[in-house]
């Protein structure tokens, strides 16, 4: 399977990564990814968040931190990929509605609004203002989800319990996907005599086709339907992580899961491969670039030690903020935390810094400055960086 040399071998199967890989394969290059793992994109509402300071997302890109990455993608870069994403996913049985100049609010599982900017099709008719009447459909015993919290505090809305023999948001999403349970079900919510408006369900309408799915219960119960993402993991942005995987290996490029690297071989300013651990010989794949995209401290891309941060595939100097007394905090999850600042710093190429790779291209939430939880950038900083490096890895090769 693997050929001589890939055009471009991508780091980290995550947002970043199956962002460049699939620009570079639908540019005709061969490309191989290689992940050790799941992405964050599996906990994931799968909603592409991309600023969430403002209502345009990008009007507040002058505000970021002078070292951010945005600001090496810019407004129109930003824009590109994101139209990017959505083209690709047009395509696909997740389609997303949205545009990037605008943010949107959806409904979250404890009742609150949540700041995003494109949504899944079967989040697009989610209504955080407006006095429309909205009916929760819940699963009993279905922990991640609160109906209690939607309905109080709100006017003009209920709620009602399906009982479907499981529990866990996978059980029930897997239930969907069979014609007799959705039959049942549908008779069951008819039976309700619901009032006019629309009807809300946590994000389990199937894992394969749920926009499918949601509009044939739309159909048959004559209502509006919308999905609320559930607490993480989350269906939705499991489906995404699938989706993206099944759209890469269609486009014809090779997949090396659950492979970790074991050493790297360079000659001058040049990486020429990479090879994996396995329990005979290790197998080498080579390639003449190269992008990292292996995450941040969630998926093992950086890795803190008692005094400092580790990048864990090229051994790359990692921007650190300060001493450990300067980043440490008990709560890795706290908004603004400043070890949030740690990564890679790279040039307006996206090679780092401090290196001699010219052939190294960094994307996603390695790099540093990023601040994703504090500025609510997560997928979108991912697509935005994945999709600049991989058009930079292109003029590279050509
Ligand atoms: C709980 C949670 C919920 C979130 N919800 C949202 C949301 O709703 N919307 C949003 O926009 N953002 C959200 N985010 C943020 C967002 O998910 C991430 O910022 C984004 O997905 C990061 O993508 P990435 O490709 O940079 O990295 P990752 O998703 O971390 O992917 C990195 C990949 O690299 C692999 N890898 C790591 N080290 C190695 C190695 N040494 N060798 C080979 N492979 C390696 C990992 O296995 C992984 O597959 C959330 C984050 C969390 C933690």
């Amino acid at each position: 399977m693997t050929p001589l040399t890939y055009d471009v071998v991508v780091i980290g199967g995550g947002m970043a990564g199956f962002t460049s890989a699939l620009y570079l394969t639908g540019q005709g290059y061969k490309v191989a990814i290689i992940s050790k793992g799941d992405p964050v994109c599996c906990l994931s509402t799968g909603c592409i968040d991309v600023l969430s300071s403002d209502k345009n997302p990008l009007d507040g890109i002058p505000g970021l931190s002078r070292d951010h990455p945005y600001h090496l993608v810019g407004k129109k870069g930003i824009t590109d990929a994101l139209n990017f994403f959505k083209r690709i996913m047009q395509d696909t049985p997740i389609p997303y509605s949205g545009t990037p100049r605008k943010n949107r609010t959806i409904l979250t599982p404890i009742g609150t609004a949540k700041t995003t900017c494109l949504v899944p099709m079967t989040m697009a008719g989610s209504e955080t203002e407006s006095d429309t009447y909205i009916h929760v459909i819940s699963f009993k015993g279905l922990k991640d989800f609160f109906p209690s919290y939607i309905t109080s505090g709100r006017r003009n809305i209920r709620f009602s319990l399906y009982d479907a023999g499981t529990s866990s948001t996978i059980g029930i999403a897997t239930l969907f996907e069979d014609k007799s349970f959705r039959r049942e079900f549908i008779s069951w919510i008819q039976n309700l005599e619901l009032p006019h408006g629309k009807v809300a369900f946590p994000a389990v309408l199937g894992i394969r086709n749920p926009l499918k799915i949601l509009t044939e219960i739309s159909d048959q119960i004559g209502r509006e339907i919308f999905e609320i993402p559930t607490l993480p993991p989350s269906i939705p942005g499991l489906r995404l992580f699938r989706t993206l995987k099944s759209s890469f290996i269609k486009s014809g490029g090779d997949n090396y899961w659950g492979k970790v690297i074991a050493s790297v071989e360079s000659q001058g300013d040049q990486i020429e491969a990479v090879t994996l651990k396995s329990p005979g010989r290790p197998s080498r794949v080579p390639g003449k670039a190269f992008i990292l995209s292996t995450g941040s401290f969630v998926s093992g891309g950086l890795y803190a030690t008692r005094n400092t941060v580790k990048e864990t595939v090229f051994d790359l100097p990692v921007f650190v903020p300060g001493t450990r007394k300067d980043w440490f905090k008990e709560d890795f999850f706290q908004a603004g935390h400043a070890i949030e600042t740690a990564g890679i710093k790279v040039d307006s190429s996206f090679r780092p810094v401090n290196t001699r790779f010219g052939n190294l291209f960094v994307s996603g939430s390695i790099l540093s400055h990023a601040e994703i939880m504090k500025n609510h950038c997560g997928h979108g900083l991912a697509i935005a960086t994945g999709f600049r490096a991989a058009k930079i890895c292109e003029e590279f090769l050509s």
